[in-house]
């Protein structure tokens, strides 16, 4: 499969061309940059063929059968409706787009189309976050009561750009974070969270958009979710916790893009560490996504699940925004 990038983004310089080139028979043929400039400059670093400023050129090359877009986030849906309209298979990056309507418009145009659209939600692919969905599916845990996510971090110095200043281009923590928290539970109970309080903050790292956040949900099975996303916390390390009525997991460093972390499974046994696969999280997204084209069988995390978790992003927004206990609207998905 060849791929045309859409954005001469940071992540797909550090995780995605490495990635869709680790699967065997995929490469990465062209890029699409603003600037010609930077996209010259990405391609030659890359060993990128082509690179271009124009949308169409990537998407008219008969070369191309799948893209990757990794632009800012306001440049997701309009970037994406067009690869569809061209009949190009669509890798998306989280959050799927700024608004659940949007979302919900791509995934629509995806459907009717018969493109596969898919989420970059790096998560799910994770072997520490599949060992611990086996743990819950499996019963290890009884009936699970609560969630407990760590994902307060220090926002990298080369990423302080759009994330910290430009809520037009979809900054701040919630929409930047809290995505994938939100992918991680759906992922884990197969139910989405109902209603959520939160509050946010803004200011110590965030211009204009928020750089911490707690809110809790819950589920309509009855799980109450807690969950801290933040860019400015610099040592204290990420984790979840899942507790159930027979067991509970408490899993460190793991919300990240390694495949790391330890999970300690506790029950009235006593204390047993979990191994799991250390495989690479976005090889896996590419090799997930090739098989759904080959119309076999689903990505890793459809378009839904992308406008899902952006949903649950919204209603933690506006939840904090208003003070208000916020019932979580999925558009009618
Ligand atoms: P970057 O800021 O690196 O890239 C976004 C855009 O910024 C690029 O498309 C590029 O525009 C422009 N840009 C890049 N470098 C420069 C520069 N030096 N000067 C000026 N402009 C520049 O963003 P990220 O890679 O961090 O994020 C891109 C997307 O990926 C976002 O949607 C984000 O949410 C998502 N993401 C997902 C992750 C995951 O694990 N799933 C992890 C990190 C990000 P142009 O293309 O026009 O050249």
């Amino acid at each position: 499969m060849n791929w045309g990038l859409i954005g001469a983004s940071t992540i797909a310089s550090e995780h995605m061309i490495g990635a869709i080139r680790a699967n065997s028979g995929h490469d990465v043929v062209s890029v699409q940059s603003s600037s010609p400039t930077r996209g010259k400059e990405y391609a030659a670093k890359h060993g990128i063929t082509a690179s271009t400023t124009s949308l169409s050129d990537i998407l008219n090359g008969s070369d191309v059968d799948a893209v990757y877009i990794s632009t800012t986030n306001e440049k997701h849906l309009p970037q994406a409706m067009t690869a569809i309209a061209a009949g190009k298979h669509v890798l998306c990056e989280k959050p799927l787009a700024m608004t659940v309507a949007d979302a919900a418009t791509m995934v629509r145009a995806a459907q009717d189309a018969g493109i596969v659209l898919a989420t970059n939600h790096h998560l799910r692919n994770a072997g520490s976050h599949l060992a611990i969905r086996n743990l819950i599916t499996t019963g290890r845990l009884g009936e699970v009561l609560s969630i407990r996510i760590f994902h307060a971090v220090m926002l990298p110095e080369h990423l302080r750009g759009w994330r910290i200043d430009n809520p037009l281009a979809g900054g701040g923590v919630i929409p930047d974070i809290v995505v994938h928290d939100a992918d991680t539970v759906r992922f884990y109970l197969g139910e989405d969270p109902a209603d959520i309080v939160a509050q946010e903050l803004s200011g110590a790292m965030g211009v204009d958009v928020e750089d911490s956040v707690m809110s809790v949900w819950t589920t309509p099975s009855g799980v109450t979710v807690q969950t801290h996303e933040s860019f400015t916390h610099p040592f204290a390390g990420s984790g979840i916790e899942v507790h159930g009525t027979k067991g509970s997991v408490i899993a460190r460093n793991v919300m990240t893009q390694q495949p790391v972390g330890d999970i300690l499974l506790r029950t009235a046994s006593g204390e047993e560490s979990i191994e799991y696969s250390l495989h690479n999280l976005y090889e896996r997204s590419v090799s997930k996504f090739a098989t759904a084209v080959a119309g076999d069988r689903q990505p890793a995390a459809t378009g839904v699940d992308g406008l899902k978790s952006l949903a649950v992003a919204e209603a933690v927004k506006k939840a904090a925004v208003t003070g208000q206990r916020t019932t979580v609207d999925y558009g009618g998905y």
